[in-house]
């Protein structure tokens, strides 16, 4: 586990700093700035590296412009990044002009144009289209084993061999239908149980409540890593927050399976390093 922690140290440090700059901006003027843009189901998040590609800004909202990892308020999206770009340059004191951003894995000919429109449409020029997990292994650095990213309407579940992506999926169960199930559980409204269920001192209480539906993610991992005898699962995601999950899922899969300190923000943050 030791050595598991040590691998994770870039990414953990790297999401460190974006977690401070996101609080505070962490350095003007720089000579160049890397910008990844990653428009998600539940959250939608920019980050800004310096030319020694550090993270110097960031910014993030939580919104419902993707369903099921497609575009499906296109207004509502464009808005958000733009107010989001607004807001990183009146930080900067710089006109941000170029932007990197990804999709799920097998997206490209479906909404591989939405998502680079919305980018263009918020009033950057595209500097690269990724995929998810590519970005995510941007941070991560993982040779072999599976990625899975958890996120607010998919999970996305990709295999590495020799650090080359062999294989991606991307299923429709994410932290949707986790917040769906605390909704029922606590007779809640689908709005209260997402802010509930993110909340780190919930974790403890709703953990056990969510373990069929971590379970069921755990199955649908079983389905497409079978045929590739994985022996590590790496977990990335806003979903992968929950405290514990990585045990869940590593006993149902009997998989060892680990998660870097802050799973919510490696994918936009691999999105502006790997410009
Ligand atoms: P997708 O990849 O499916 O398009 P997304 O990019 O919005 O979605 P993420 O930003 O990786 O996905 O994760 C969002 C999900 O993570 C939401 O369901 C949110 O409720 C959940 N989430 C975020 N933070 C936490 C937390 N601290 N605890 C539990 N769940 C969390």
């Amino acid at each position: 586990m030791l050595e598991q922690q040590e691998r994770f140290e870039y990414c953990n440090n790297i999401v460190a700093l974006f977690e401070k700059s996101l609080k505070k901006l962490i350095k003007k003027n720089a000579q160049k700035y890397y910008i990844g843009v990653d428009l998600g189901t539940a959250c939608t998040a920019i980050a800004v590296f310096d030319e020694e590609k550090k993270p110097v800004a960031g910014a993030y909202r939580w919104s419902n412009v993707v369903r099921d990892g497609m575009v499906v308020d296109y207004i509502g999206a464009v808005r958000i990044v733009k107010e989001m770009k607004e807001e990183l340059e009146e930080k900067l004191g710089h006109s941000l002009h170029y932007a990197a951003t990804a999709i799920p894995p097998g997206t490209m000919s479906v909404d591989g144009g939405v998502v680079k429109n919305v980018v263009e449409g918020a009033g950057f020029e595209i500097a690269g289209i990724f995929d998810e997990p590519s970005a995510a292994n941007a941070l991560l650095k993982i040779e072999d084993g599976a990625i899975v990213d958890i996120g607010g309407g998919t999970t996305g579940i990709s295999i590495l061999k020799d650090g080359k992506v062999v294989y991606v999926a991307d299923e429709a169960t994410g932290g949707h239908h986790f917040s769906l199930a605390l909704a029922g559980a606590y007779q809640m409204s689908l709005e209260e149980a997402e802010e509930f269920k993110r909340k780190k001192e919930s974790h403890q209480e709703i953990v056990p409540v969510l373990k069929p539906v971590i379970e069921k993610v755990a199955s649908i991992i079983m389905e497409h890593a079978k045929p590739y005898d994985i022996k590590n699962i790496y977990l990335v995601g806003g979903t992968s927050c929950l405290t514990g999950i990585e045990k869940i899922i590593e006993k149902s899969t009997g998989i060892a399976t680990y998660k870097p300190d802050n799973p919510l923000f490696v994918t936009p943050l691999g999105i502006a390093l790997q410009c």
